[in-house]
């Protein structure tokens, strides 16, 4: 299957333009994001951690899987993305993480969002990370975040290197500490330029 083909069974290019996903322009390795799509058993362990945990927040009034998109003119390009809890008694948005570790890819998701909640409603909400298991919170973390207006220059960047790169699909591999479990590790473009 040719790499258009994929970029269009993921819903990142149709004939309505390009749709990026906050995950895939803070993803490590934005080729991996796109190529692999079976979850693995830590997604799927994930996946029940924040079902569970937004299930609580529901009942206390917050507001969960809440979808964001935002269009943008130059670049032209749609940015979606899900954030999955706001409280706006609070004005916080919160993400989950069932990993164990803080990567610098969500602290960048936590700013991206905020500044997409600024533009869509003018307002700017404190974020958090919330790192679950089993079934509860184990700790928050509160990172320093950028200003959401300073955030927007660097957006447009990441997009426009983003969207030069899907001409050339190995420019998208980004060899990282985590390679060694990828599934596409034998017929990587990177891994295979040693
Ligand atoms: S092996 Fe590494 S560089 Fe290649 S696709 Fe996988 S994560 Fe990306």
């Amino acid at each position: 299957m040719d790499f258009y083909t994929v970029l269009s069974e993921r819903g990142i290019v149709s004939v309505n333009g390009v749709r990026i996903p906050v995950t895939l322009l803070v993803a490590r390795c934005p080729y991996r994001y796109i190529m692999v799509v079976e979850e693995t058993p830590e997604m799927i362990e994930g996946r029940i951690q924040h079902a569970v945990i937004e299930s609580l927040l529901r009942e206390r009034g917050w507001e969960t899987e809440v979808k964001l998109e935002l269009t943008l003119q130059d670049p032209p390009a749609t940015i979606v993305g899900k954030i999955d809890a706001v409280n706006h008694d609070n004005h916080l948005i919160v993400e989950i993480k069932s990993g164990k570790r803080l990567y610098g890819e969500y602290v960048m998701q936590l700013e991206i969002y905020r500044w997409m909640w600024y533009r869509l409603h003018g307002q700017v909400y404190d974020g958090e990370i919330w790192f679950v298991r089993n079934g509860r919170v184990e700790y928050r973390i509160r990172p320093w975040l950028r200003d959401p207006q300073a955030m927007e220059p660097i957006v447009v960047s990441r997009l426009r290197q983003l969207l030069d790169q899907l001409n050339t699909p190995e420019s998208l591999c980004v060899r990282n500490e985590y390679c060694f479990l990828c599934p596409l590790y034998r017929r990587c473009p990177a891994t295979r330029r040693g």
